[in-house]
């Protein structure tokens, strides 16, 4: 399709741009013209004289405030019912009630944003706005307000405010939107009930109404999800397409394995293995994650893999996260294989150069079965023999751009991951949407179980002497806090002074310990194994206790300022504990600065299952944050929300994998433009040749 306007064209020679623009407008990410096309309002406010909440007076005829709605409730009792909510701007807080408003139970809802004008009256001494004219401003679903009275409200940056910007594209629409080609079918838009591109492009900046905006924002966000589902097909078929060796699980394999380990397997480690042992017979290479709660028992399902492959002559690479969880793998596949003619090796980054010169070359000459270690496996130095296998464990910390930089070249290694980490399933789709799942939803037999509390800082008299009764019947304990040093700007008691406290004050009678992320290695080893070994029997930590670590005998754990962690991350460090027979408890630790942060730790309190806590976890806090600081590998999206549009996602992935599945290097006529679209997007990574 020819187009008069090249929307790649710098942004400074859009119309009425010009180079001083075009430099506030690079600050802001804007480079292009479609960068500019595609900068959208993060939301609308009404035209008409919006007032900030703090200013409305008790006495005030006409009122218009918009907030987030952040409280509602219904009253039934009394002669008079009336729904009130509650919303809030930058500047404050305000009650709206409406008499016999339930018909608005349902319509307002917390989080929304609304407009409301109407009448002030004070009741009880302070404000209110009764029975107000509503408007629904942001509501994906899309409602009706009228149309001039919609503002866009850019995402502002230092030199250019929202209005600037809004002046900006306004004026550049007309001259940029006919540059702006239709990539889908006609009959395929009207199947899914998509609006066309340029309308939506259109509608994303100047709706005419809330509903019209809701359809641009439908057409974009499945635009995105199809895009980003389309990305995620090609790589599965990329991963798959090269031969992999086969490697059948032949009852003497499967026997021999069997009787290694101390324990029978349970019945969703029975399934794991089954699914995985399905992947591995064929001569494709398998491409699964293996997703389950701590403690579930991933690991033994991965040797499980990993034998089969040396029973085959391949070798593996088990990879981990960190140094310390590397090497507890090693310390129990070793134990494992006590006896066995399985030769095993490590290879982390704080190895000697002889001992690592020696594992590589046994490595390259085959001598090695499995090799476990941490990313230090990646180097372009690391050769095999013969790679049958590649485990990862806890995956999400590597990211998607390095899984498939192991892959390499000829041969195919089967290809296994494993997650601790209960990933939503919206955000699974993302982030693992090129795998195949395999579930472990049942922990060994014989545990005890874990309870947690929520408990003030002035109670910490009483948990240290819980504590101290725990640790006198022979129990070791964790103490877990956010940051490892003071820092000025926040009143957060850090690990290191903590530590010093407990040390000579608070449990001066047992052998303590200190670890945390930015001690050296061998430092941080030192430290875990008298901690697993029982010479220390109180370990202060960091997060670095997140993952993995195993200590069975450690049966209490204390979470200092438990509210600076997401609810993943203490779900994940509660699973430190319980590992063993007794019982154990989790206290958290918190003086909640506001009720969601109470909301949140409270789910904590009554659930266990990792899942359950991951949605609740996205749900308050949205993708970005429900990783942290994480490498998360997650796509950027401008306008789909992993969470609001979830129905949307799927249906994308549907059509996606269709599409990829008839015609898996897009090599078809009516692909193409999926396919120069694609490119545009996620470039070369995709190793989609141009043209074709
Ligand atoms: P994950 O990696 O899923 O967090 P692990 O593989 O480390 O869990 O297993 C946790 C503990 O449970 C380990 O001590 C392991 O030996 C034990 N375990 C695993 N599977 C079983 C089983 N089927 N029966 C009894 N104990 C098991
Ligand atoms: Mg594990």
């Amino acid at each position: 399709m020819e187009s008069r306007v090249d929307l790649d064209m710098p942004v400074q020679y859009v119309a009425g741009v010009g180079p001083v623009r075009a430099t506030q407008l690079e600050g802001l990410g804007i480079h292009t013209a479609w960068d500019l096309l595609t900068y959208f309002p993060r939301r609308f406010d009404l035209r008409r004289q919006v007032q900030p909440i703090h200013s409305v007076r008790g006495d005030e005829e006409a009122v218009t405030v918009a907030g987030k709605v952040t409280d509602t409730r219904f009253v039934s009792r009394g002669k008079r019912p009336f729904f009130e909510c509650c919303i809030e701007d930058d500047s404050g807080y305000l009650t709206l009630k409406w008499f016999g408003g339930a018909y608005l139970i349902r319509r307002i809802v917390v989080g929304m944003t609304i407009a409301v004008s109407g009448a002030a009256d004070t009741y009880r001494g302070s404000v209110q706005l009764i029975n107000p004219r509503l408007q629904i401003i942001y509501d994906v679903q899309g409602t009706d307000l009228a149309s001039d009275e919609l503002l866009p409200v850019y995402p502002a940056g230092n030199s250019l405010s929202s209005a600037q910007i809004a002046l900006i594209i306004r004026k550049a629409l007309p001259r940029l939107l006919p540059g702006v080609t239709e990539w889908l079918e006609g009959p395929f838009l009207q199947k899914r009930g998509l609006i066309g591109r340029q309308a939506a492009m259109a509608a994303m900046h100047r709706p005419e109404d809330t509903d019209q905006w809701g359809q641009a924002r439908r057409r974009m966000a499945y635009e995105e999800c199809l895009l980003m589902q389309a990305a995620l097909a090609l790589q599965r078929a990329q991963a798959t397409e090269r031969p992999a060796h086969a490697m059948p699980v032949t009852p003497e394999i499967d026997r021999r394995i069997r009787t290694r380990l101390p324990f029978t397997l349970t019945g969703a480690q029975d399934r794991a293995v089954a699914e995985i042992a399905a992947d591995l017979a064929r001569a494709r290479p398998m491409n699964r994650l293996l997703q389950g709660d701590v403690g579930c028992g991933k690991t033994v399902v991965a040797l499980y893999a990993a034998l089969t492959a040396v029973a085959h002559h391949h070798q593996v690479v088990f990879m981990a996260p960190t140094e310390i969880l590397a090497t507890q793998h090693y310390n129990k596949i070793i134990s494992y294989l006590a006896g066995s003619k399985v030769r095993l090796a490590m290879l982390v980054g704080g190895q000697p150069a002889r001992k690592r010169q020696y594992v590589l070359a046994q490595l390259a000459s085959g001598e090695l079965n499995i090799v476990v270690g941490t990313h230090a496996l990646l180097g372009e130095e690391v050769k095999f023999r013969n790679l049958g296998l590649v485990v990862i464990d806890e995956q999400h910390k590597f990211g998607v751009a390095q899984r498939a930089s192991i892959r390499g070249k000829g041969f195919a290694p089967h290809y296994l991951v494993m997650t601790a980490t209960p990933i939503p399933r919206t955000l699974a789709l993302t982030l693992f949407g090129d795998l195949d799942v395999s579930t472990i939803d049942e922990l060994p037999p014989g545990r005890g179980t874990t309870q947690t509390q929520l408990v003030r800082p002035g109670q910490m008299g009483q948990v240290l002497q819980f504590v101290r009764q725990r640790l006198t019947e022979g129990q070791q304990a964790y103490f877990i806090y956010p940051l490892v040093n003071p820092s000025d700007n926040t009143e957060l008691t850090a690990a290191v002074q903590a530590f010093g406290k407990l040390r000579d004050r608070e449990l001066p009678d047992w052998p303590i310990g200190l670890i945390h992320g930015q001690m050296p290695t061998a430092d941080k080893d030192h430290v875990m194994r008298d901690f697993a070994e029982g010479r220390i029997k109180v370990l202060v930590a960091s997060v670095v206790v997140e993952v993995g670590i195993d200590v069975p005998n450690a049966n209490l754990m204390v979470v200092q300022h438990a509210d600076r962690f997401g609810l993943a991350q203490l779900h994940q460090l509660r699973g430190r504990i319980g590992r063993g027979r007794q019982d154990a408890w989790c206290i958290l630790v918190s003086s909640p600065g506001s009720e969601v942060s109470a909301q949140r730790l409270d789910v904590l309190c009554k659930t266990s299952d990792g899942f359950k806590i991951a949605e609740e976890d996205l749900r308050l806090r949205g993708p970005g944050e429900f990783f942290g600081a994480r490498q998360h590998g997650l796509p950027e999206l401008k306008v789909a929300d992993l969470v609001e549009d979830f129905e949307l996602l799927r249906l994308a992935r549907r059509d996606a994998f269709a599409i990829i599945q008839q015609d898996p290097s897009l090599e078809q006529p009516h692909n193409q433009a999926l396919r120069r679209e694609l490119r545009r997007v996620y470039g070369e990574r995709l190793h989609l040749a141009a043209g074709g």
